[in-house]
């Protein structure tokens, strides 16, 4: 069952059992867990660093930014944590998820967002090797 709010609560420890609906977040480890809102039980860590997920709370109810893009999931949602309202935003395709990974690559390496026209079709073998190790970092991070 679609989940379209979630309250926060914070631990010092994520728990091993998660209930939907609720965001956990730990300053302690700077990581937020939830089950994925579409209802398919499966985990979603965000950790929360200026290069990941920024967390806004405003005594009430939690903001996230950017949107959480579950790829990695079955179910491939995607979505928007604003003010603890589930805002669902459009799933994206394998060809849209590769750009967005090259934009956030773009962006680590701070050359800024690359124009859809600018994303080569062959790129480099360098920028590649990079864009793998960010792949697996961020398996990584979904998995962990
Ligand atoms: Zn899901």
């Amino acid at each position: 069952m679609r989940v379209n709010r979630l309250e926060p609560l914070f631990v010092e420890e994520i728990p091993a059992e998660l209930t939907s609906g609720v965001l956990y977040v730990s300053i302690e480890f700077r990581t937020t867990m939830h089950l994925c809102c579409c209802g398919c039980r499966s985990h979603v860590v965000l950790p929360v660093r200026p290069s990941a997920w920024r967390v806004t709370y405003d005594g009430d109810s939690i903001s996230m930014s950017p949107s959480v893009g579950n790829w990695t999931f079955p179910c491939r949602s995607h979505y928007w944590i604003r003010g603890g309202d589930v805002e669902w935003a459009p799933s994206w395709s394998d060809e849209r998820i590769v750009r967005g990974r090259q934009d956030t690559l773009a962006e680590r390496t701070g050359d800024g967002p690359l124009a859809d026209s600018e994303v080569p079709v062959q790129r480099p073998e360098r920028e590649r090797f990079f864009a793998r190790v960010i792949e697996k970092l961020r398996s990584f991070l979904h998995h962990w």
